[in-house]
C-alpha cells in the first residue's frame, strides 16, 4: 500500500480498487505470465495475421466455436461483430461502411438489453431496433420481453440480433437464437464480463451465439485493451477482413487460411472500419498466454478466498456507527460483494459524501457507487491484496466517524 507506483513517479494518483474489474480505473491486474509474453513479444516480428490464427485455434477450442479473433477490447469486437454481420463477405460494403445505404443494417435488440456499449454497433454503421418494453420492474409479473415481438422486429434491413448475457436478462438465449436462426440472421452476445465460470466461453456458443464478445482485460486478467470473439467462421473472417492491414501488393497478398481463403473473397479489401481498432503484437501475445491461465485456474478456490476475504471486510466495517454491513447474494457479480448501507442521520458522511472524498484522496480510493440512491456503497474483494483491505476499511471509517 504504501509503496511508490509507477503512477505515482508520473505524478498520477494511484487507485485502490474496491469495485473489482472495472475497465476505467485499469480493469484487473494482468497475469505476470502474459505480461512477460508481452515484454518478449515487443523484441521481435511476427505477421499478426498469423498470431491472429493462431489465436482463432485457440478460442475456437476453448470455445467450441467454429473460429476466434482477438479485438482491441469486447467493445471493439461487438463493432466489429457488427460490422460483420452487415457486410458479410461483401468487400463493397466492407469499404463503405459506417455508410449503410442500401445495406440491411439493423440490429434488433431487446429494449432491457440496450447498454451503452451498444453504441459500438452503431459506430460500425448499425440501426438499432429495440423491442419490449420496461413490464418487469412494474412487478406485476409481465414480461419486458415476448419472443414475438423479436420475431417481428426482423425484417429485410435486419443484419443481426444483439443479445446482452446478464443473470437477469430474457427471454432465454436459445430462444432468441432459434428465431434469428428462422430468418437466418446471426446473434451476436456481449457476454464482456460473464467469466468466470470458465464454462460460460463454451456455453453461449452452444446455446446459439453465432458471435459471442467477452473482454480479455476483466477476469481473464489479459492485456487491458484485447478482446476475445468466438463464432462462426464466415463471420470471424469477415472480422478478420475489416480489422487487419489491408495494405498490400494484390500479388503477395496472403492471410492464413484458417482465417481467409483467398477462393472464398472476390480480391483484396480496402482499409476496414476495423482498421483503427489494431492489436497489436504484444496484447495478442499477452491474450493467448493469459486465456491458456485462465482456463487451468481453480475458480472456485479463488472464489472462495473472495467470500472469506469480504467476510473479513464486513466484520471489520459493520460495528461503525451508522453502517449496517452484509455478504451480497445475489449473482449479477463474479465475486462476493459487501454491501455497506449508510445512515447519513447517524454516520458522519452520507454513502454518496463518502464516495466522492474516497475518490478525491490520494491514492484515490474506489469503491462501487452504483447504489447511490439506496445510501449504498458496495466493496468488491477482486482487486484487493492483502493490505489494500485493512487501508481501505480504514479509511470508510475515518470519514465515517469524524466529522
Ligand atoms: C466491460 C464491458 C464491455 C466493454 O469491455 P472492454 O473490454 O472494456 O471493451 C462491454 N459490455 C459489457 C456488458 C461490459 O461489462
Amino acid at each position: 500500500m504504501g509503496d511508490r507506483t509507477v503512477y505515482d513517479e508520473l505524478g498520477v494518483p494511484h487507485v485502490v480498487n474496491a469495485t473489482g474489474t472495472k475497465t476505467r480505473i485499469g480493469g484487473s491486474r494482468i497475469r505476470p505470465e502474459a505480461l512477460e509474453a508481452m515484454e518478449r513479444a515487443a523484441n521481435e516480428f511476427v505477421k499478426l495475421s498469423d498470431l491472429q490464427a493462431r489465436a482463432s485455434q485457440l478460442i475456437a477450442e476453448v470455445a467450441g466455436s467454429e473460429a476466434g479473433y482477438v479485438t482491441s477490447g469486447a467493445d471493439a469486437g461487438l463493432l466489429l461483430s457488427g460490422a460483420a454481420a452487415i457486410a458479410g463477405d461483401d468487400l463493397e460494403t466492407m469499404a463503405q461502411l459506417p455508410d449503410t445505404d442500401g445495406v440491411p443494417h439493423e440490429i434488433v435488440m431487446p429494449r432491457t438489453h440496450r447498454t451503452g456499449y451498444d453504441h459500438a454497433f452503431r459506430a460500425a454503421g448499425a440501426t438499432i431496433v429495440d423491442v419490449g418494453t420496461n413490464d418487469r420492474h412494474l412487478g406485476t409479473g409481465a414480461t419486458n420481453v415476448e419472443p414475438w415481438e423479436i420475431d417481428r422486429a426482423i425484417t429485410d434491413e435486419t443484419a443481426a440480433v444483439g443479445y446482452v448475457q446478464k443473470p437477469y436478462t430474457e427471454p432465454p438465449l436459445e430462444v432468441v437464437a432459434e428465431i434469428a436462426h428462422d430468418h437466418d440472421v446471426p446473434v451476436i452476445v456481449d457476454a464482456a464480463a460473464e467469466l468466470p465460470p470458465a464454462e460460460n466461453l463454451t456455453r453461449f456458443v452452444e446455446e446459439g451465439a453465432d458471435l459471442v464478445v467477452f473482454s480479455g482485460g476483466k477476469a481473464i486478467r489479459g492485456p487491458q485493451t484485447t478482446g476475445v470473439v468466438a463464432g462462426r467462421r464466415d463471420l470471424v473472417r469477415s472480422i478478420a477482413l475489416q480489422n487487419l492491414d489491408m495494405h498490400a501488393a494484390h500479388d503477395v497478398w496472403r492471410l492464413p487460411e484458417e482465417l481467409v481463403d483467398p477462393d472464398e473473397i472476390d480480391g483484396v479489401p480496402r482499409q476496414g472500419i476495423g482498421r483503427s481498432l489494431k492489436v497489436g503484437k504484444e496484447e495478442l501475445a499477452g491474450i493467448i498466454v493469459a486465456l491458456e491461465s485462465f482456463l487451468e485456474e481453480d475458480y472456485d478456490a479463488i472464489r472462495e478466498e473472495w467470500r472469506r476475504d469480504a467476510e473479513h471486510i464486513v466484520e471489520a466495517i459493520d460495528p461503525i456507527q451508522g453502517v449496517d454491513a452484509t455478504l451480497d447474494g445475489s449473482d449479477v457479480s463474479v465475486a462476493s460483494e459487501i454491501v455497506v448501507r449508510v445512515d447519513p442521520n447517524v454516520a458522519a458522511r452520507s454513502a454518496t459524501e463518502l464516495v466522492g472524498a474516497l475518490r478525491s484522496e490520494i491514492p484515490r480510493v474506489f469503491v462501487g457507487a452504483d447504489r447511490l440512491d439506496d445510501d449504498v456503497v458496495t466493496i468488491n474483494p477482486m482487486c484487493l491484496e492483502d493490505g489494500d483491505r485493512e487501508y481501505v476499511v480504514d479509511r470508510i471509517e475515518s470519514y465515517l466517524t469524524q466529522r
